[in-house]
């Protein structure tokens, strides 16, 4: 099988992107800084060596804050919807370059190639967000219980802001927190994953074109490059106020932690285990489009991935087979050939982590349906394709209750009441996307109570992946409590100050006070 992007045609996507294939990595914006130790970014794709980059340095890291701390006292003068028009002509230049970055994401992380071009096209929408919520950063004002008195709330913005993102979504997840970021007045050092560092350095340059073009300080967007200790630098940076990390739950504890033990504030986007309920009165064709595309799109490696398929016992045979027959059809193969439904893995490390789940939900007592299996042969040399999976199984199974990021469904079948339903999805310790499949209006609205779905994202008739920007983004419990993207997520790149001015010529005191000399 040939592969739809030749070397030579990825030379000329890194080209249109102004990507070296080496020594890129420490950006102070527009200046990158040279350095002798690389990561190699390996596609899981073609198994192809695509780039090197270089790591940062402690020392350099210095440079990258030095720069980014001195720009900051520029941009946060400049008015908010001034700030707003950068974000919009940056929102520009992605639309110029959506299929270079498109197919760069597709090739470095592997999802499929309209799947690349979605994920630049959130980058576009949460631009276009981001402009209009310029002229929108309102607070509040209240009555002040003394006379002659006026009292409001404003926001400021807050300094350096450290963005740590995922491998799955390597572009979209930085814009999210730079996009708003910028617009509050902020300036952003990120560090993408380790796993897909070109896509970082592409979306570097992007803006520090823009930057350029408008005569602004470079450190207004620096990127750092390197693993998790890399990271470390800016979770024990006391200079940072805020870190933004999105990845495992895993992760997100450690950096919890460091960032609290400093009274820093965290912006956390971790682990899902989402579930989608198919009741007795779901809509079975569309139960399979929303359950099949949740469990395979991007192989399964999305934070909002459907994972669990809790179906009710009277049509559970129906829907079985119905989701069985649908994984027949599924092509596996080169994401950038539009005819493929699934694309690879990340690594061989995260099939090693998808076989070890079929082997262990086997022990665990459960039935796999759909067998899975690692392909090999012509085109599949990466060794990081795998066929996706599905398994009958208890919801309280260890596996079950754990994140696997790669395309394994379990199926759980409930009886009695939709409450049952409930209970076996919110019965795990992650509460990122759920979703109810039903017509029925009574169990719809009991999904949503307060007293139904406990994650962040609770849809019906919609399956768990697949948000738009304009929600605010995030979940409940191991998922973190972050949420970014739309809605009022803005505030969270902010702080808060309460202002009281007097206007009269006493000073009385709140509550009444007597204070009299
Ligand atoms: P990961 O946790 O292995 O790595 C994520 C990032 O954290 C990387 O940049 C990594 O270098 C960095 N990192 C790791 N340990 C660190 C530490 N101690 N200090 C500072 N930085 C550290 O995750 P991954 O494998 O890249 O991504 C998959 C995970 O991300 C899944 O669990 C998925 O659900 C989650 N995810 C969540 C969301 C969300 O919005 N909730 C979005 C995308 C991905």
């Amino acid at each position: 099988m040939e592969t739809a992007v030749s070397t030579i045609q990825i030379a000329e996507v890194l080209n249109q992107l102004g990507v070296s294939q080496e020594n890129q990595g420490t950006s102070t914006g527009i200046n990158w800084l040279s350095s002798s130790n690389y990561i190699d970014s390996i596609s899981p794709v073609d198994g192809q060596l695509i780039g090197k980059v270089s790591t940062t340095s402690k020392e350099d890291y210095e440079l990258v804050m030095k720069t980014a701390t001195e720009a900051f006292k520029t941009w946060r003068l400049m008015p908010a919807p001034q700030r707003g028009e950068i974000v919009r002509q940056f929102g520009e230049k992605l639309r110029e370059k959506k299929e270079a970055l498109g197919a760069l994401v597709s090739y470095e992380m592997g999802k499929s190639y309209q799947e690349g071009l979605g994920e630049v096209q959130e980058m576009i929408d949460i631009c276009d967000f981001a402009v209009g919520l310029s002229r929108q950063l309102h607070g509040f004002t209240m009555h002040s219980e003394r006379p002659g008195h006026r009292m409001y709330e404003q926001y400021h913005p807050l300094g350096v802001v450290g963005i740590i993102s995922a491998f799955n979504f390597p572009v979209a997840v930085w814009s999210w927190n730079t996009a708003l970021a910028w617009i509050c007045g902020d300036v952003c050092v990120w560090k993408p994953s380790e796993k897909t560092p070109l896509c970082g350095v592409a979306c570097q340059n992007i803006i520090a074109e823009v930057l350029k073009e408008n005569n602004l300080p470079e450190g207004i967007s620096c990127l750092i490059n390197g693993d998790y200790q890399v990271g470390e630098y800016m979770t024990k940076d006391s200079r940072i106020p805020l870190v933004s990390a999105t990845g495992s739950t895993r992760m997100g504890k450690i950096v919890a932690q460091e960032v609290a033990g400093r009274l820093g504030r965290s912006l956390l986007e971790l682990g899902g285990n989402n579930a989608i309920i198919v009741t007795p009165d779901a809509d079975i064709k569309m139960t399979v489009i929303g359950a099949v595309f949740g469990a395979v799109g991007t192989c399964g490696q999305r934070c909002t991935s459907t994972r669990r398929l809790i179906i009710h016992e009277s049509i559970y045979d129906q829907v079985k087979n119905a989701v069985v027959d649908a994984y027949q059809q599924l092509r596996i193969g080169n994401p950038l050939d539009e005819a493929n439904h699934v694309g690879p893995l990340i690594d061989t490390d995260a099939v090693a982590m998808y076989n070890n789940a079929l082997t262990q939900v086997v022990e665990e007592g459960g039935q796999i349906i759909v067998e899975g299996g690692v392909l090999s042969g012509d085109g599949y040399e990466s060794g990081c394709y795998v066929k996706p999976a599905i398994a009958e199984a208890k919801p309280e199974f260890k596996i079950v209750q754990h994140e696997t990021f790669a395309p394994v469904l379990y199926l759980l079948k409930y009886a009695g009441d939709v409450e049952n339903a409930i209970e076996i999805q919110n019965n795990v310790a992650q509460g990122l996307s759920s979703a109810i499949m039903t017509n029925n209006l009574r169990e719809a609205e009991r999904f949503l109570s307060h007293a139904g779905s406990d994650c962040g994202i609770a849809n019906v008739n919609i399956g768990t992946s697949g948000a738009e920007i304009g929600g605010a983004f995030g979940g409940e419990k191991e998922t973190g409590g972050g949420r970014e993207s739309g809605s009022d997520a803005w505030k969270v790149y902010m702080r808060r100050q309460t202002n009281t001015i007097n206007y009269t010529t006493e000073l009385p005191l709140a509550q009444g006070i007597k204070f009299d000399l």
